[in-house]
Order: C-alpha cells, then sequence, then structure tokens
C-alpha cells in the first residue's frame, strides 16, 4: 500500500508504536519503511536511542527505554518520518515537524490531521520550538484527544 499510495497501512503504523504502558512516556516512533541510504536521525539522537547499524540502508530501530522523547532526531529527518508520541490521561501529545508557514502559535487550535491526510479532531498547540540548528523546521508540541494516538499525524490551520 505505501508504494502505491505513499499512505503506510495500519499494520505497518502499529509496528512503530509501543505498549501502553511504555507509551505514557514519550517516545519516538520512527515511520521509516523504505530500505533507503540515511541515517541522520541515529547520528543526531545524543542519547543513542536510534539503531541503524553498519548497513546504512537498514530501516531504524528505536529502544524505547533509551528514548527520552526529547525530539530531536524529529527536526533531524529529512523526509519528516518521526514523530514523538505520549499518552498523557485522556490525551496523546505529539512533537511533530512542521515546516509551512505561519508557524502555530501556542494556545491556538488547529486541525488534526491523519496519514490519509483527513480532518479527523482538533490539536491543541502547546508549544513550538523553532531556532537555527532546526533549518527551519519548527518542533510542534500538539494534544489530541487520546483514542488518536495511531492516528494523528501532523496539523493543519483552521483559516
Ligand atoms: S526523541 Fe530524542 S532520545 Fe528519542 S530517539 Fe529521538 S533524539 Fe533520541
Ligand atoms: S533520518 Fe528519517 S528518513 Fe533517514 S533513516 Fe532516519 S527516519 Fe528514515
Amino acid at each position: 500500500m505505501l508504494n502505491k499510495t505513499g499512505v503506510p497501512t495500519k499494520e505497518q503504523v502499529l509496528s512503530r508504536f509501543f505498549d501502553q504502558e511504555v507509551m505514557i512516556k514519550p517516545k519516538a516512533i520512527l515511520e521509516c519503511y523504505e530500505d533507503i541510504p540515511c541515517n541522520p536521525c541515529e547520528t543526531s539522537c545524543p542519547f543513542d536511542a536510534i539503531v541503524i547499524g553498519e548497513n546504512i540502508n537498514t530501516q531504524p530501530q528505536l529502544i524505547p527505554d533509551v528514548c527520552t522523547g526529547c525530539g530531536i532526531c524529529v527536526t533531524s529527518c529529512p523526509g519528516l518520518a518521526i514523530i514523538v508520541a505520549q499518552l498523557v490521561g485522556d490525551r496523546a501529545v505529539f512533537k511533530i515537524p512542521y515546516e509551512f508557514l505561519p508557524v502555530p502559535q501556542k494556545g491556538e487550535v488547529w486541525l488534526g490531521i491523519n496519514r490519509q491526510g483527513n480532518v479527523i479532531c482538533d490539536a491543541k498547540i502547546e508549544s513550538i520550538l523553532l531556532n537555527k540548528k532546526q533549518d527551519h523546521t519548527a518542533l510542534v508540541t500538539v494534544s489530541v484527544p487520546g483514542l488518536y494516538l495511531h492516528d494523528f499525524v501532523t496539523i493543519r490551520s483552521k483559516s
């Protein structure tokens, strides 16, 4: 399905998430489903929580016990293939890459978008990080209802 539509299957997506007791802490979700020569995620992680290994074409693997959910890998991935996800009470909190203008502002409510590009919910902007190291990719922290943990992937402006 990925090759035909660019959209991963539900099984592919779920394979990158972890059990609920793990997801109560923020974890990087590595949605990299192709064997491509790429490794900025591995080299950018200050905790060595992402493993690709000697063959650079190998898909990255997360070591969840080591990942702190810091989000550094999110803005280092040229394919925008990484988000950080966490369950906080009845909310799912994400750190996502965002490269469009205007940059969302804290407290705003945007549209929550799934992997098919459809609107699924409201998404509250919790914070934004954008500095020179990130090369115009903002790290946006956003929360949505917890039932969308496996569906939400990005935001769209309401205006
Ligand atoms: S979120 Fe931080 S700790 Fe986790 S894999 Fe990414 S860079 Fe490493
Ligand atoms: S940086 Fe992104 S595209 Fe490259 S291997 Fe890592 S997850 Fe995949």
